[in-house]
């Protein structure tokens, strides 16, 4: 089959080819995205794997290189796209939640503007140079540089079209991870699409945001569940021969509530990740910078701790953690 050009990695059939997707210098620096484009020598579909959307989650980072050493193009139908590190400013200058040079969120800018800031500008690249081209799509994420984390994925549950609702179910159930977040939340207004995988979603194209690893250290059981991840969605598409597997006891959880800290101070947590919680229970507190508590933060309802911040600066509005309650049911689409 002929091959995708994304950036200046142009695909040759049974290749893997590398590149970079350009994102020119404007009134803020620009960088070179890190792509791997992987031909398979028959048709099959179009995956798209994002790591370091945040850069300081290396726990996928270092999971798609393992991917792409391991991938063999000659065994594979369709077409991986890797991209190797979406936020290179990030990496880079080791930031967590926001690039560098405009302090925005690159998974709250998408689809991007191609004359924006910078965190836009990639936004708008990986949009039409990766997800246009794409038929399916992870955007793998882990706790960043200061969260602990228990591994869960999201499920878009956008409710504009049943089959990529229903295809990106499957596509979480076939990564592998339990614990999968119900999200019916997000927009959809193509336009302003916020996030990574919403881009793809609203276009009718199933994704899924996966979250392994934590604190900014890509543990091997990590790298290796993230790893395992890829493999899995791959055979579920078809692209790879094996078995198809999926969790078979999933762990649905919904609501979910991101509690934000309500002032600037020192950070105590007082639970661990995946610990159950009563509603009211702590969550940690707040002092000021001489050690008097000055807040507390409590779980709004009953649930599971799917991350929780574990080191000590907190600004006001930051997160502190997440609590989502565990749903007695498996929904299907609707
Ligand atoms: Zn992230």
């Amino acid at each position: 089959m002929s091959g995708l050009a994304i950036g200046s990695a142009v695909g040759r059939s049974g290749e893997k080819v590398a590149g970079f997707i350009p994102v020119p210098d404007a009134a803020d620096p620009g960088c070179a995205i890190p792509v791997t484009v992987v031909t398979g020598a028959k048709d099959g579909p179009v995956l798209a794997l994002v790591a370091g959307t945040h850069g300081s989650e290396p726990s996928p980072i270092v999971a798609l290189q393992r991917v792409r050493a391991e991938l063999d193009p000659g065994e594979l139908a369709g077409t991986v796209i890797i991209v190797q590190i979406a936020n290179v400013p990030s990496f880079q200058q080791r930031t967590i939640y926001r690039g560098p040079w405009d302090q925005k969120n690159l998974n709250r800018v998408y689809p991007g503007k191609p004359d924006g800031t910078t965190s836009e500008r990639i936004a708008h690249a990986i949009t039409t140079q990766v997800i246009d081209q794409c038929t399916h799509l992870l955007d793998m994420h882990s706790g960043d540089g200061n969260e602990a984390l228990r591994p869960y994925s999201y499920w878009n549950h956008l409710g504009v079209d049943e089959r990529v609702d229903a295809t990106a179910r499957e596509m979480a159930l076939a990564f592998g991870i339990d614990h999968i977040v119900i999200d019916r939340g997000r927009p959809r207004d193509r336009n302003a699409s916020l996030y990574c995988s919403n881009t793809a979603h609203v276009r009718g194209k199933p994704a899924v945001t996966t979250e392994a690893g934590a604190v900014g250290v890509p543990t091997e059981d990590m790298v290796a569940l993230n790893v395992r991840g890829a493999f899995r969605v791959m055979r579920h598409l078809g692209m790879l021969a094996g078995p198809r597997e999926l969790v078979e006891h999933p762990c649905w959880i919904e609501p979910h509530v991101v509690l934000t800290s309500p002032a600037m101070g020192l950070w105590y947590p007082a639970v661990r990740p995946d610990q159950q919680v009563a509603q009211g229970a702590a969550l940690g507190r707040l002092t000021d910078y001489f050690g008097e508590t000055i807040a507390e933060v409590t779980a709004p309802l009953a649930g599971v701790v799917l991350y929780v911040v574990a080191s000590p600066a907190m600004g006001k509005g930051e997160p502190v953690g997440m609590v989502g309650a565990i749903s007695a049911e498996s929904p299907r689409p609707t």
